[in-house]
């Protein structure tokens, strides 16, 4: 249930800024998503419908792109991507990395009427 109330946060944010700009319908809604993030985006869009229901947001067209994260080695200050699988810095093999990006989830942008 966890992306439920996800979705229903991201429809409460929705309600707030048509309140604050004055829009009276949602067409689209793009969300980006962070590898890390622990959401699933297959759960947001198939948990969107039932939290979006008698919303602005109804009948939006909901478009969720994946970010995939990027670290940095604190030994030889690589930055990129990581296996997940051997979580340690490709170019110098030390496991003193440090997540730079990858739990982010947010809207970043609207298309409203
Ligand atoms: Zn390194």
């Amino acid at each position: 249930m966890h992306e439920l109330a996800i979705t229903e946060s991201v429809i409460d944010l929705i309600n707030r800024e048509s309140r604050e700009k004055g829009f009276k319908k949602v067409l689209g809604i793009s969300l980006r998503v962070g590898e890390y993030s622990g959401i699933i985006p297959e759960c947001i869009k198939e948990f969107f419908p039932i939290a979006a229901r008698d919303s602005i947001a109804q009948g939006a067209e909901l478009e969720i792109i994946s970010l995939p994260a990027a670290f940095r080695c604190m030994e030889c200050g690589y930055e990129g991507a990581v296996s997940r699988k051997e979580a340690c810095c490709p170019r110098c093999q030390s496991r003193g990395i440090r997540m730079i990006s990858g739990r982010e989830f947010y809207v970043d942008s609207l298309k409203v009427e």
